[in-house]
C-alpha cells in the first residue's frame, strides 16, 4: 500500500486521479439524463401517437357522427356531395355530419397545447386545405409514399422543441365512402397522423435531477478529497515513522552506538565491495586492526564513563588521520579497524600505521587528568594476504597479535609465516591443557649462594614441562601462552604447592632443606585470593612460611602499587620472602621502592653477563647495590657463569650470586644430593616464624 502510494507521487497524484474519476462519472450521469429524456419523450410521443390513432380508427370505422348545426360545428363544405351530410330530427333539430377527418381535427385544435402535446392528420392530397402538411410533414409524408414505416424527429414548432412521431394513414373500407371520388384505393398511403410532445418539461425535470446528481458528485468528491488528504498524512507519517524507524534498525546493525562509527558487519560489507572494485581495477587495499594497549587500565581508573570519552576521542583522531575514502569502523571494546583503498604500495599501510600511533599518543584529557595510550596496529593487504574479508580480517589480526607480542606500541605486517607461529601457538595452548591434566611439569632447582661465604642459602625453583615427544621444554617456550590464556594461575598454584610439598619432603626425610623462591607471573600476582591459597598450600603441607620465596617482576607490581604493597605485606607478614626479579629491567621508581614490602633485589643476568670488563655494567650494579643498602634490602646478582664474574660481583658487596658457575637448573633428587645432603636440619636464614622443629 506504501509503495502504491509512492508510486501515485503522493497526495497531489491522488488528487487529480479522485476528480477525474468524479469529472468521468458526472460525464456519463450527463449523458445517461439526455438519454433518459429522450427515451421519455419517446414513450409519451408513442403514446400520444396510439391515443390518437385510436380515436382515428374509432371515427374512420363508425364513419362519422351527426352533431347538431352551430357557430362551431358548421356543415362541412367539403361533403357536399355526399347526399346525407345534413338530416332534420323528427323535432326539427339541424343536424350535420362529422366526418372521421373533420371530428379529429376539431379534437386536436381543442386539445391543443394541453398536455405539452400537439397532433395533426394530414395529407399530400387535402379535401381540406386545413389538411395540407408542414415542410416536415411533407417531407414524412413522401418518406411514407417510399414505403417508411415512420418518422421520428426533434423539431422547433413555434420556436419549442418537440419530439415529433408521424406514421402513415392507408386507406380502410370506410374512407372510402368519402375519398372514393379522389381515385384512392383500399391499402393506398392517403395521409399521415403526427403526434408531438413538448421536450422543454422533459429536459426542465432531467436537468433539476441531473443537477441533483451532480451535486451529490460534487459533495462525494470534496469529502474523497478530505479523506485522502487525511489518510495520504497518515501515510507519510505512518511512511516517515516507518522510515525512522528503519533507519534506526540500519543504524542499530551497522553502526557502533558510542563513536558513530560502522560496526563490524557494515565494515566487512563495506570491504567485501571495496576487494570487488579493486579486483577490477586491479588496485591494493590496506586493512588495519588496531588494539589500544592497556586500555583496561583506562575503565579501572576512571570508569566506563571516562573509558566511553576515550574511545569517542580515538574513533575522532582515527578518522582524522584518514583520507575521505578510506573507512573505519569499531569492532567493538578498543578494537578498531581501517580499510585504506588503494595504497599503492604495502609501505603507504604501515605509513597509515604511523601517523596512527602518533595520533594516538597524543595526552587524552579524562577531566583533569591527562592520560597516554599506545596502540598495537596489524597490517594485512588485498589481494597478497587474502582476497575475502575473512581471511584479511583474520590475518591482519594475526599481525597485531604479533605487534602484541612485540611489546605493543608497534605495527606488524602480516606474513604467511606469523600464521604458521599462530597455528602452532594454538596447539601450544591446547598441549599445555593436556599437560596440565597428564601432570606432565616439573620442578628443578638452580641454587642461590651467599656470596661471603659461598653456601647455599637458597634455591629458584624453575619449571619445566617434560613433553612425551619433545623432552625436557624450557618455559620460555610456554610460560607466555600460559600467561595469555590463563592457564598460568593453575599451573602457578601447582607450582606453590610442588615446592612447598618437596621442602616437606625434605624435611621428613630429616634432611635441612634451604629456602625455595618460585616466581609469580603478573596474572597470579592479580588474583584477589593469592594470600589465601599460599596460606591454604603451607598450612597443607605443614611447612613454615619462612621456607617459601616469591619472585615477581618489577612491571607486575609497579601495574598497581598500592595493590601490590596490600598483597605483599600480607604474604611478608605470614614470613614468605619476597624478591623483586629481573631488577633494572623494569621501570621502579625510588618512590615506589621504598613503601613496597621487599627482602630483596635480584640483579638482572644482562647486567651481569657482561662483567667484569663492561664499566657500565658494573656502575649499574653498584648503583643497585647502593640503592638496596639504602632502603635496607639484600642484591642477589643472577647469571653468574665464571669466576671473574663472581668475584667481581662480591668485591661489590652483592650479598648472594646465582648462576651457571655454581649449578645450572637441576632436579630435586639432584639438588638435595649436591646441596643439602647431610646438612642437619636447622631454621632457614632470617626467618620470621622459624618451621616446626626447626627452632
Ligand atoms: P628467571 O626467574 O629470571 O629465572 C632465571 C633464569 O635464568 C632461568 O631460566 C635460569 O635457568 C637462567 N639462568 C640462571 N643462571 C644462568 C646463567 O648463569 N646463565 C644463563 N644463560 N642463564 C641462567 P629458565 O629456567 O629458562 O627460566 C626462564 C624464566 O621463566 C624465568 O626467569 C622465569 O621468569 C620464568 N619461569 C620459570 N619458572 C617459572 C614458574 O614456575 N612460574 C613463572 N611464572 N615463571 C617461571
Ligand atoms: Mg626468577
Ligand atoms: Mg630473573
Amino acid at each position: 500500500m506504501i509503495a502504491a502510494f509512492k508510486n501515485l507521487g503522493g497526495i497531489r497524484s491522488l488528487i487529480i486521479a479522485w476528480t477525474l474519476l468524479a469529472l468521468l462519472s458526472a460525464a456519463l450521469y450527463v449523458q445517461h439524463s439526455v438519454r433518459i429524456v429522450e427515451r421519455v419523450a419517446a414513450l409519451e410521443v408513442e403514446a400520444l401517437y396510439q391515443k390518437l390513432y385510436a380515436y382515428r380508427h374509432w371515427n374512420a370505422r363508425i364513419g362519422g357522427i351527426y352533431v347538431p348545426v352551430t357557430a362551431e360545428t358548421p356543415p362541412n363544405p367539403y361533403l357536399t356531395e355526399v347526399t346525407d351530410r345534413d338530416v332534420v330530427t323528427p323535432s326539427g333539430k339541424q343536424l350535420t355530419l362529422m366526418n372521421p377527418a373533420y371530428m379529429l381535427r376539431h379534437i386536436l385544435q381543442a386539445t391543443a397545447g394541453l398536455a405539452n402535446s400537439r397532433g395533426s392528420l394530414t395529407s399530400l392530397k387535402p379535401v381540406n386545405p386545413a389538411n395540407a402538411p408542414d415542410p416536415w410533414e411533407r417531407q414524412a409524408l413522401l418518406e411514407f409514399e417510399q414505403g417508411a414505416g415512420e418518422v421520428l424527429a426533434v423539431r422547433t414548432l413555434e420556436g419549442e422543441d418537440y419530439l415529433s412521431l408521424m406514421r402513415p394513414l392507408k386507406i380502410e373500407e370506410p374512407c372510402l365512402k368519402c375519398h372514393a371520388g379522389q381515385g384512392y384505393r383500399l391499402g393506398d398511403v392517403r395521409g399521415g397522423l403526427s403526434a408531438s410532445v413538448a421536450l422543454a418539461p422533459l429536459r426542465t425535470a432531467g436537468n433539476s435531477r441531473l443537477l441533483l446528481v451532480l451535486c451529490g458528485h460534487l459533495l462525494v468528491w470534496g469529502a474523497g478529497c478530505r479523506l485522502i488528504q487525511r489518510y495520504t498524512g497518515y501515510f507519510k507519517s505512518h511512511i516517515s515513522r516507518s522510515q525512522k524507524l528503519k533507519e534506526a534498525l540500519n543504524r542499530a546493525s551497522n553502526f557502533d552506538k558510542l563513536t558513530g562509527l560502522p560496526n563490524q558487519l557494515q565494515f566487512t560489507d563495506r570491504l567485501r565491495w571495496a576487494i570487488s572494485q579493486a579486483e577490477r581495477r586491479k588496485e591494493l587495499l590496506g586493512v588495519l586492526c588496531l588494539d589500544l594497549d592497556h586500555f583496561k587500565k583506562i575503565n579501572s581508573a576512571f570508569g566506563h564513563g571516562g573509558g566511553n570519552l576515550v574511545l569517542t576521542e580515538v574513533a575522532r583522531r582515527l578518522a582524522g588521520c584518514l583520507r575521505q575514502s578510506d573507512i573505519v569502523a569499531r569492532l567493538g571494546g578498543d578494537s578498531f579497524t581501517i580499510l585504506m583503498l588503494n595504497p599503492g604500495k604495502v609501505e603507504d599501510s604501515a605509513g597509515l600505521a604511523g601517523k596512527i600511533q602518533t595520533a594516538i599518543n597524543q595526552p587524552f584529557l579524562i577531566g583533569e587528568h591527562e592520560v597516554y595510550l599506545t596502540a598495537s596496529i596489524g597490517i594485512a593487504c588485498y589481494p597478497m594476504d587474502g582476497t575475502d574479508p575473512e581471511t584479511i580480517l583474520k590475518h591482519a589480526d594475526t599481525a597485531l597479535q604479533r605487534a602484541k607480542h612485540a611489546g605493543r606500541d608497534a605495527y606488524q605486517i602480516y606474513s604467511p609465516a606469523m600464521n604458521l607461529q599462530a597455528i602452532e601457538r594454538l596447539h601450544l595452548e591446547n598441549d599445555l591443557r593436556k599437560a596440565m591434566q597428564k601432570e606432565e611439569f616439573v620442578l628443578y632447582y638452580q641454587p642461590q649462594v651467599d656470596a661471603g661465604t659461598g653456601r647455599v642459602t637458597g634455591a629458584e625453583a624453575l619449571l619445566r614441562w617434560q613433553h612425551p615427544q619433545r623432552g625436557l621444554v624450557g618455559p620460555q617456550e610456554f610460560i607466555a601462552v600460559a600467561e595469555e590464556t590463563g592457564l598460568i594461575v593453575p599451573l602457578g598454584e601447582w607450582v606453590i604447592r610442588a615446592a612447598c610439598r618437596q621442602i616437606r619432603h625434605w624435611l621428613d626425610e630429616g634432611v635441612q632443606p634451604v629456602r625455595i623462591a618460585v616466581n609469580l607471573s603478573p596474572r597470579q600476582f592479580q588474583q584477589l585470593d593469592l594470600a589465601q591459597t599460599i596460606e591454604k598450600i603451607l598450612a597443607e603441607t605443614g611447612i613454615a612460611a619462612g621456607y617459601l620465596g616469591l619472585e615477581i617482576t618489577e612491571s607486575a607490581i609497579m601495574h598497581d602499587t598500592d595493590k601490590a604493597v596490600a598483597v605483599l605485606s600480607g604474604l611478608r607478614r605470614q614470613g614468605v620472602h619476597i624478591s623483586i626479579d629481573d631488577f633494572g629491567t623494569g621501570y621502579s621508581s625510588l618512590s615506589q621502592l621504598k613503601i613496597l614490602p621487599i627482602d630483596v633485589l635480584k640483579i638482572d643476568r644482562s647486567f651481569v653477563k657482561d662483567l667484569p670488563d663492561n664499566t657500565d655494567s658494573i656502575s649499574i650494579i653498584n648503583a643497585i647495590i647502593a640503592l638496596a643498602r639504602s632502603l635496607n634490602l639484600k642484591v642477589l646478582a643472577e647469571g653468574a657463569e665464571t669466576e671473574p664474574q663472581y668475584h667481581l660481583l662480591r668485591e661489590l658487596r652483592c650479598n648472594e650470586v646465582q648462576g651457571y658457575l655454581f649449578s645450572r637448573p637441576i632436579t630435586a633428587t639432584a639438588f638435595r644430593r649436591q646441596f643439602i645432603a647431610g646438612d642437619p636440619a636447622s631454621p632457614p636464614p632470617d626467618s620470621r616464624t622459624p618451621p616446626r622443629g626447626c627452632g
